[in-house]
């Protein structure tokens, strides 16, 4: 516990470390006009507002691990059609894919019912699982299904993307844990996504599994146990 604890306020110093030098790093030079043209100053500025925008997300995804690991989150469940959480979070991921040439296809089976759940930290859920998957595909498409069974309800989110090494698979929805750390630091990525998607899912009575393959693509399915007749 003592460790993990000590481990988790290493990466939380790091994480914040980082971007902070940067800030301090371009206000300075900006401060003091060591640059030769407005070009190059608009650059500094924009890394100045980008890294504070990651500051900022940082800070909300602590925030949110910290509540929820003391047991403070509270759900506020409704009946909720997940059809319609799908179609909104697609769409506000719409324009990314769309940058970067990526289809973006949603598949739902007939008679998807409503289910009880907090339609807020679904979308949450969801859009977490679609940056994924858009942050880490070149080329092809990213689907979503929506399928039910008599007894359970699945959504997947299936991507054509670099995939996970079989290796790193057990880690990944670990706090703070990214493949390749170097390289995320273009991407913008700190390793929080996984951690709190995994924890929203459970506390939802869901559960979260992953299949991926080196190269060719990863698929992230979310399951939920629907009530039986009885229960109703
Ligand atoms: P953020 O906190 O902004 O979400 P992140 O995306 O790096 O940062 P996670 O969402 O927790 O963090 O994902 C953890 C790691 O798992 C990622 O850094 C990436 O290496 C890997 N990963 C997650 N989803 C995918 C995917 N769809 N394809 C390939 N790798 C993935
Ligand atoms: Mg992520």
């Amino acid at each position: 516990y003592r460790d993990t604890r000590r481990e988790f306020f290493a990466n939380i110093s790091h994480e914040l470390r980082t971007p902070i030098t940067y800030l301090e790093g371009y206000a300075k030079v900006v401060k003091n006009r060591l640059y030769t043209t407005e070009e190059e100053k608009d650059r500094y500025l924009d890394i100045i507002y980008q890294e504070g925008v990651r500051i900022q997300h940082l800070v909300d995804d602590l925030f949110e691990l910290a509540k929820m690991e003391e047991g403070k989150v509270s759900l506020s469940m409704e009946w909720v059609d997940l059809k319609d959480v799908v179609n909104q979070a697609v769409q506000k991921v719409s324009l990314k894919a769309k940058e970067k040439g990526l289809e973006l296809i949603v598949h739902f089976s007939e008679d998807i019912p409503l289910i009880r759940a907090d339609g807020k930290r679904m979308e949450q859920i969801i859009l977490n699982l679609l940056e994924n998957a858009i942050r880490y595909t070149e080329n092809g498409h990213i689907d979503v299904h929506l399928h039910c069974t008599s007894s359970t309800l699945s959504l997947s989110i299936k991507d054509t993307g670099i995939g996970i090494p079989e290796d790193e698979l057990p880690y990944i929805f670990d706090r703070f844990y990214r493949i390749e750390k170097s390289r995320s630091r273009t991407t913008g990525g700190t390793g929080l996504g996984l951690s709190i998607v995994k924890k929203l899912v459970e506390l939802q009575g869901g559960s979260i599994e992953v299949s991926s393959t080196r190269d060719i693509g990863t698929c992230f399915t979310v399951q939920f146990v629907l009530p039986t007749m009885q229960e109703e």
